[in-house]
Order: structure tokens, then sequence, then C-alpha cells
């Protein structure tokens, strides 16, 4: 049995949410589910956007399922990753039918530092002597703990996955000291893994900004920190559709969270437009975590089917389905 912290948060956060249940259902899991509140909503309710008892919750389950939060967001997302110590954020950048990406025949996994770099929040601001700000500086935390936990965590990923290359990404011409330390501890991470026939490469950040656009088909596993990550996972997303189909994962040691990238679209919530894909993909990649890939494959092919058919799609990938009705098609193709 598995214990599964729900939170769907805000506006379609809910209704992607209800879509990645019931298609779950139809797997006949034995989960357990446990409902917190986060968010806009939970904060005018409550007062503060991310209640104790929902870090509680989120602690004592084996894994979390995430919809989205509005203004809060970051105040929810960015605590629970504090919280949990999830360090590893993972955006597949995989080709879906139907999704009008720039490319049909893409998949890799971006495997982001997240914990430290550029994001530990340590600006200044630089003042004249009448206390004009003049300028500002922010501080760049690389440490060889994170840089070995990330890498260690991309080459396992890249073995347990039969991915053959791990490409580290990194600035370490500029930033000698910080990115010169990511990079060492890249290779040495890449040694231990010479034996199981997984080569390793590295690119400097600008390089690999054009490679994805002229050469994507060449990665398998990208590993980088922070502030990289962030920028080449989205640029990722561009690669291969609209944000109602990209997933990602937050992983610790002891805990992990799913989340779609998108957020609580205010624009489109309530009206059943929501495309539900990205939320049961985050769906599929906590199977993985848990170690059910067959279940993770056969939702997988489900959604394959579903989106190939374009019959029962949302409005966003050209169809007039709704949020729930697309779900009911999924959960027709598991049974
Ligand atoms: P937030 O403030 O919560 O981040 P947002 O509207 O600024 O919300 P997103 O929710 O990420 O940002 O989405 C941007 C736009 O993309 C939305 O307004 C919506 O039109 C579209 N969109 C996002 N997710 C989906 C989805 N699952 N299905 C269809 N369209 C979506």
């Amino acid at each position: 049995m598995y214990k599964i912290a729900v939170i769907p948060g805000d506006g379609i956060g809910k209704e992607v949410m209800e879509a990645a249940l019931t298609v779950l259902d139809a797997l006949n899991l034995d989960f357990e589910y446990e409902f917190g509140e986060a968010g806009d909503e939970c904060k005018e309710k409550n007062g503060i956007p991310l209640p104790q008892e929902t870090i509680d919750i989120v602690k004592k389950s084996d894994a979390c399922l995430f919809g989205a939060a509005g203004e809060t967001a970051a105040d929810v997302i960015v605590r629970l990753r504090q919280e949990m110590d999830l360090f590893a954020n993972l955006r597949p950048v995989k080709s879906y039918p139907g999704s009008n990406g720039l490319f049909d025949d893409l998949d890799f996994m971006i495997v982001r530092e997240n914990t430290e770099g550029m994001y530990i929040g340590k600006e200044e601001y630089i003042k004249d002597e009448s206390g004009n700000i003049i300028g500002a500086t922010a501080e760049r935390l690389i440490t060889r703990y994170a840089s070995k936990r990330i890498c260690e965590y991309a080459f396992k990923y890249a073995k347990d996955n039969g991915r053959k290359k791990v490409t580290g990404v990194h600035k370490a011409n500029v930033l000698k000291k910080t990115d010169g330390l990511f990079k060492e501890v890249f290779y040495e991470i890449a040694k231990k893994y010479e034996n199981e026939k997984i080569e390793a490469e590295d690119f400097y950040v600008d390089a690999t900004a054009m490679y994805l656009l002229t050469r994507p088909q060449s990665f398998e596993v990208i590993v980088t920190t922070n502030l990289f990550g962030d920028i080449l996972s989205d640029e990722g997303a561009g690669l291969v559709g609209g944000l109602g189909l990209i997933p990602s994962a937050n992983i610790g040691e002891k805990s992990a969270l799913f989340e779609p990238v998108h957020g609580s679209a205010p624009d489109i919530a309530g009206k059943g437009l929501a495309n539900p894909t990205a939320m049961i993909l985050s769906a599929i990649m906590m199977l993985e975590y848990l170690g059910e890939k067959e279940m993770a494959i056969k939702l997988d092919k489900a959604i394959l089917k579903v989106l190939s058919d374009g019959e029962t799609v949302t409005a966003d990938l050209g169809g007039n389905a709704t949020t729930t009705e697309m779900a009911e098609a999924i959960k027709n193709e598991i049974s």
C-alpha cells in the first residue's frame, strides 16, 4: 500500500487533479490518498498558503501529487522543496503526438539541481554614500555535496532507464570556481559509471541552448545547476509543445513531489478546458518513482492512444473535449 499526499491547490490544479485520480483509479493500485490544502484559496480561508498540517501529510506520504497554486505558488512549492529536501528536479522533454511542438522525435530528461546555485536567495544592494541603490549582487553557491548528489542521481537515472549518455552542463570557463567544481564532480561520478557503459560529455550552457535547437535528438540525460536547469528545461518544454503537456518531478532522499509545469491558469479555470495530460504524465513519473513500471507503461500507452487519435482531446490540442471527457477516454483505453 502506498500513501499518496494529494494537493489539488488552485484553479485548474483542482480539475486536472480530479482527472488524474480518475485515471489512476482504473489501474487498481493499492493507493491511500490523503488530501492537503495549499495555495491562494487556502490562504484566504486559513490565513496561510501552506499549513503545517499539509506539510505533515506530505512528510508522512510515499509520494505527493501537486496540482497548481496561483499567486502563492512560490511560498508553497519552494517551501515544500526545502522542507522535504527535494534536491532533484526532473523535467522530461518528450514529444507526444498532436502537440504541435517543434520536434516530434524527442525523448530525453533534464535533471536540475534544486537546492542551491543562483537560487539561495542571497542578494544585496550596493549603495552609494547617500544611500542610493547603484547596483546589486547575488551569491551563487555550489557545494561538492549537492553537485555529487545531483550527478549521482543523473547517472543512476541513466543506468536505471537504459540511457547511454549523460551531458553535464555548466559555464566553467567563466565561473571557474563554482562551475569548475561542478564539472570536476561530474567527471568523478562519471568515472564510477564507466563500467556501466554510460558515456559522459560536458558542454557550456550557451552551447547547450543552441544544441537544444539544432540537434536535440543527441541528448539522453542532461544534468545541470539550478538556474541553468530552470532555463534549459523551459527551452525543452518549448521544443515539444504546450504547457498542458509538460510534467515534472521533485525528488528527495525520502519523498518526492510530482506536478505539472503549468500553473493555476485562472483564465480557463472552472470551464472544463484544462488539458489533464501534464498532470497525468506527472502521475506516470510518480508510478515510475514508486517502482510501478508496468503501470506507468500502461498509462503512457493509454495517453499516447488518446493523443494520436486526436478525437477526445482538449481545445489546446485542437479538440473540443472537456477535461473530464479526456480523462474518461484515457481511462477507457486502460480498461
Ligand atoms: P499561475 O499564476 O498560476 O502561474 P498563469 O496563468 O500565469 O497561472 P499558467 O497556468 O502556467 O500561468 O498558464 C499560462 C497559460 O497557458 C494559461 O493562461 C492557459 O491559457 C494555458 N494553459 C496552462 N496550462 C494549461 C492546461 N493544462 N490546459 C490548457 N491550457 C493551459
